[in-house]
């Protein structure tokens, strides 16, 4: 028997097949065996070669020592966000186009600065396609720009990277949720021997993220408030709003989060990750400062790529305030403690939790005796 069966027999019993899966997409198009519909993923056939990249990829599995220490978010702990460098706040100064951003559009400006310092080749971001979610490799600026705004369905971003990596050579950035940027590093870390890829990830722009829902969740909730009309944005305002808002032409529709609630995927609820921590850059909300984003640098590539969009005057930066940081951290803290706690009441016997439960621990001691990171 291959390595690649035993490896993709496991992918399927401690991750593909459970509820442990964030369809992330990264174990799909490495090879013809496992494919996406919508948020599910299949496997259509055994593997017959010897190449576990969709075991040694995917965020959920057990990852390689070798690797391990070098990771934050699901994998290890960095402190209540994982290993920055800075944060502060930013927000778009792209003008001359019609576009709508989620709240600064400092994630578009990215990546066109990016795309205009030859940092990138293209990109890999997430379209509607109708009211759904669809992940799209973009190759210049208009298609990066139109790509703007959330959508809280998930879809299988990490697919279209590895389509990306063996269509084409060049350097890809993608704009990646928590469980998106961690696969991505793995692969990252851990490069295909085999030569297929000639093209390989250089700028991963993480988003924070709470939760997904499932896109048949997000039908549902389309069917019993909007119809078939078409949404133009979404949000989900801070607390104490507890609604999901959407725009549909113009008509603010509001859904209370108890009944989105229902149909968040349930691989979110034991995620441990907020901040994206595996990413070269993080960006997010900024409570109470509406058309403002959150910016935490990770690496190198991401604090000089944000210093580059800031001196090119596509950026504009602030700092945040102490008060927005520390509340930021304890969010993100009561995230992690919230998936322990629905990983340990799930009580299977997944490596999955094993593994996070242990990490639970180390994180808990961390926070009870104040260490500041
Ligand atoms: C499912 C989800 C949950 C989120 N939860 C939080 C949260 O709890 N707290 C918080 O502060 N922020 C959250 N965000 C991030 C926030 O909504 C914004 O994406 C972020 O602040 C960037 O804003 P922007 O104005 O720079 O984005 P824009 O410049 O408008 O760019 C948005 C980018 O997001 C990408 N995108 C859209 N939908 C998806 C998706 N489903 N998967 C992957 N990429 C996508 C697009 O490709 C686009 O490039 C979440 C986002 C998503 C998609
Ligand atoms: S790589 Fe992503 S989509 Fe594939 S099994 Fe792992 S979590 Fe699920
Ligand atoms: S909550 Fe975690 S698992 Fe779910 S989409 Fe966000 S990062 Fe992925």
């Amino acid at each position: 028997m291959c390595g690649m069966q035993n490896d993709l027999k496991r992918l399927r019993e401690e991750v593909l097949g459970t509820d442990v899966c964030t369809a992330c997409g990264t174990c799909v198009n490495l090879c013809p065996n496992i494919i996406s519909i919508e948020d599910r993923i299949a496997v259509l056939a055994d593997c017959q070669i010897a190449s576990g990249n969709c075991y040694r990829y995917c965020p959920r599995t057990i990852p390689d020592p070798r690797i391990a220490e070098a990771l934050c978010g699901d994998v290890g702990y960095g402190g209540p966000v994982g290993n920055y460098s800075n944060y502060l706040i930013a927000r778009s100064r792209l003008s001359g186009k019609h576009s709508f951003f989620q709240y600064g559009g400092t994630v578009t400006a990215l990546l066109v600065e990016a795309m205009r310092q030859g940092l990138i080749d293209y990109a890999v971001v997430t379209k509607a396609v109708g009211n759904f979610p669809h992940p799209a490799i973009v190759k210049n600026e208009e298609e990066i720009i139109s790509a703007g705004g959330s959508k809280y369905a998930l879809s299988p971003t990490n697919k279209e990277v590895n389509r990306a990596c063996t269509a084409g050579s060049g350097k890809i950035g993608v704009v990646a949720l928590p469980c998106q940027a961690t696969g991505l590093r793995k692969k990252q870390l851990q490069p295909r021997e085999d030569g297929v890829e000639k093209a390989s990830v250089s700028l991963i722009i993480g988003l924070f993220c709470t939760w997904a829902l499932s896109q048949a969740g997000w039908r549902a909730l389309l069917n019993r408030h909007v119809g078939s009309r078409f949404v133009k944005a979404m949000d989900i305002p801070p607390p104490p709003a507890n609604i999901m808002v959407i725009d549909v032409g113009g008509e603010r529709k509001t859904i209370p989060l108890d009944e989105v609630g229902k149909h968040v995927r349930p691989g979110c609820k034991v995620c441990l990750d907020m901040t994206a921590e595996n990413a070269d850059i993080s960006i997010g909300m900024v409570e109470g400062k509406a058309g403002w984003n959150t910016v935490i640098t990770r690496t190198e590539q991401g604090a000089s790529m944000l210093e580059s969009a800031v001196g090119a005057g596509i950026i504009e930066t602030g700092s945040l305030d102490q008060k927005a940081w520390d509340h930021l951290r304890e969010a993100s803290l009561n995230k992690k403690e919230q998936a322990l706690k629905e990983a340990e009441a799930r009580a299977k016997r997944l490596p999955y939790y094993e593994r996070i439960i242990k990490l639970g621990k180390k994180i808990r001691d961390e926070d009870k005796n104040g260490t500041e990171r």
